[in-house]
């Protein structure tokens, strides 16, 4: 049975060459953490997991518990996971029998985790996530110095594997004065961890931003989403790194996902008659429309509607009327070659032409992130080279 009306391929020189082009500037002594929430920013973390395993990570991040279960499954089981978020508490010794590190994120996190640790007979390794300015999560200054006085008194059951904290919003100039504070409150919390003898095994703060552009937020670890699946965090970041390599354009980040369907049906439409649900879109002349078999529902968004397009035999389509929960209309009119059964790109290359998740985004104020996270984790997801 065929389960889903479209498909994602994942390309895997792409990601290699993405890792590369990260590791390259941050140097090989630094931790590369893959971080895959989000069923790997809609890529599927199950086959996103293998390929990056292929090019040599080592280190999975997450935001939950579930996730790392989903990691867990994925991994040759040689892997470090990091959960950044939530665990339910009745999963703490779940985490902990699988070696699994996690954040903590408040001081009532810790003497929990002594108790799953205790109960499971393994160490917890746990991070220690501080409040730099984000006012997220992170533990405040105030609880730190009790909770490293708590770490040291039950050594036996927690290891401090971690200091962290995360830069909100790296990705943007205008708030350089906020990353700033943040950085100079982590020191601060780094001093308190030496002055008191109990410091981390690693300490980590960088996201894709804050690698890229900012070498001193490198420290042992790097948390890299977006940029490994080939997209600068911003305009901001690509356009600074053009500046300080003297470069007019660059293609280092590549992106590695496309998504594909196939035309279900096609079909000639008068002069003068509308095209599916109402009278969003009536034809100005004889018209030949192409029907795509999916909808909102498969993660299309409806906010495309009359504005978007797909490639066919390499050439662009232009969507007629609204966005159905299982099916939208294209005109094809300039493409009489196309038949029933030929290849729809919806994301991604076909020929000379390309349609980047950024041109879908644009019109729709959705991000990037948003557009990629929400793709329905049921499209079957295969790996080219
Ligand atoms: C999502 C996330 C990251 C990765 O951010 P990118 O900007 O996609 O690289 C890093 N750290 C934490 C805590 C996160 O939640």
């Amino acid at each position: 049975m065929v389960k889903h009306s479209s498909r994602i391929e994942l390309k895997q020189s792409s990601l290699k060459a993405n890792i590369n082009f990260i590791k390259k500037i941050v140097g090989n002594d630094v931790i590369f953490s893959s971080v895959v929430k989000a069923n790997a920013y809609g890529h599927g973390i199950h086959q996103f997991v293998k390929m990056a395993e292929k090019c040599g990570v080592r280190h999975f991040s997450v935001a939950s518990s579930f996730e790392a279960e989903e990691v867990l499954e994925a991994t040759d089981g040689k892997s470090t996971i990091m959960i950044m978020g939530i665990i339910y508490e009745e999963d703490l010794s779940w985490a902990i029998e699988h070696d699994i590190e996690f954040f903590v994120y408040n001081f009532e996190r810790l003497p929990r985790a002594l108790e799953a640790a205790k109960k499971v007979g393994k160490k917890a390794k746990v991070h220690i996530e501080v409040e730099t300015g984000s006012n997220r999560t992170g533990m405040h200054k105030n609880e730190f110095p009790k909770a490293l006085s708590f770490l040291k008194k039950n050594e036996d059951h927690l290891f401090f594997q971690g200091l962290c904290t995360h830069l909100g919003g790296a990705e943007s100039q205008s708030n350089q004065f906020k990353i700033d504070k943040q950085k100079k409150r982590y020191k601060e919390f780094l001093k308190i961890c030496k002055d008191k003898k109990t410091e981390p095994n690693i300490r980590h703060i960088a996201c894709s931003a804050a690698a890229l552009a900012m070498p001193d937020t490198v420290y042992d670890l790097i948390r890299v989403g977006v940029a490994q699946y080939g997209f600068w965090p911003s305009p901001e970041i690509y356009y600074q790194y053009l500046n300080e390599n003297g470069k007019k354009s660059d293609a280092s980040l590549k992106r590695i996902f496309s998504w594909k369907t196939d035309i279900m049906d096609i079909r000639e439409v008068p002069e003068g008659d509308f095209i599916g649900y109402g009278t969003a879109f009536q034809a100005s002349h004889k018209m030949n429309i192409a029907v795509i078999p999916l909808g909102y529902s498969n993660g299309y968004p409806r906010a495309l509607s009359n504005r978007g397009y797909v490639l066919i035999s390499g050439k662009k389509a232009p969507i007629v009327g609204l966005i159905n929960m299982n099916l939208f209309m294209v005109d094809i009119t300039h493409i009489p070659d196309a038949n029933v059964g030929d290849e729809v790109v919806l994301i991604g290359r076909q020929k000379n032409n390309v349609i980047n998740v950024s041109s879908f985004t644009n019109s729709t104020q959705l991000l990037n992130n948003e557009m990629l996270s929400r793709l329905p984790a049921a499209i079957p997801r295969t790996i080219v080279k």
